[in-house]
């Protein structure tokens, strides 16, 4: 499926969220999830037949997918992955989504939304360990440091970030934005009571397991 491109507001109405794509409006009252109420978009919505099990199901993982800023291929590669490794299959689909860089120097402050972090990962303004990185599907381990890159307009950039940054840092990071150039610390692995979403991940897994 090729990326989209319309409005993103629409996709937290969908699924009756808030996903936080967008960057201040979504902790304003212009969001427009609280303007217009949990009503899906479209011309029909009021006349939609009671949501079925597959719906449910489907809803869950479309819900995960749009907030991590993931492809459906991607989504399928991180549950292979999850699937063959050992413990809980919901929890290590999490864990993996969480430690994608994008995710990280979102959460770190340094960029409003998963997807302007995702921009500053591409455009290579962000380093893990010292070394530049644009793939934002490289997975950060416990351990690592996640920083800017030493250029005028990255850092001018993640200072005014880090400055409007209202949300709270989860325990499993850390951040030194003292010196001249921000930086942060995974401490550990990121574990349920990190999740930033409330997910059902039983309903995601049955839905990817059929
Ligand atoms: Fe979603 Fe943000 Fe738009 Fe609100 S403002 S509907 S949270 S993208």
């Amino acid at each position: 499926m090729g990326r989209y491109t319309g409005p993103v507001c629409r996709l937290c109405r969908r699924e009756g969220v808030k996903l936080f794509l967008k960057t201040l409006r979504c902790d304003s009252p212009k969001c427009a999830l609280e303007k217009r109420g949990e009503q899906a978009p479209g011309m029909h919505t009021q006349k939609r037949r009671k949501t079925s099990d597959y719906g449910a199901r489907l809803r869950e993982k479309q819900k995960v997918k749009r907030y991590f800023g993931v492809y459906d291929k991607q989504f399928r590669r991180y549950m292979d992955l999850a699937s063959r490794s050992k413990g809980n299959t919901g929890s290590t689909l999490m864990t993996l989504l969480e430690r994608r860089p994008d995710n990280i120097v979102h959460r770190l402050g340094f960029a409003g939304s998963r997807r302007t972090a995702r921009q500053l990962v591409v455009h290579g303004h962000i380093c893990v360990n010292g070394r530049k990185v644009t793939v934002p599907s490289l997975l950060v381990r416990a351990g690592d440091t996640v920083s800017v890159k030493a250029r005028p307009k990255s850092l001018r950039f993640v200072k005014q970030s880090l400055e409007a940054f209202s949300g709270r840092l989860p325990d499993f990071l850390a951040v030194d934005s003292a010196g001249d150039s921000p930086s942060g610390r995974v401490l550990r692995l990121p574990g349920e009571t990190d999740w930033s979403l409330p997910v059902q991940t039983a309903l995601i897994i049955e839905f990817l397991s059929r």
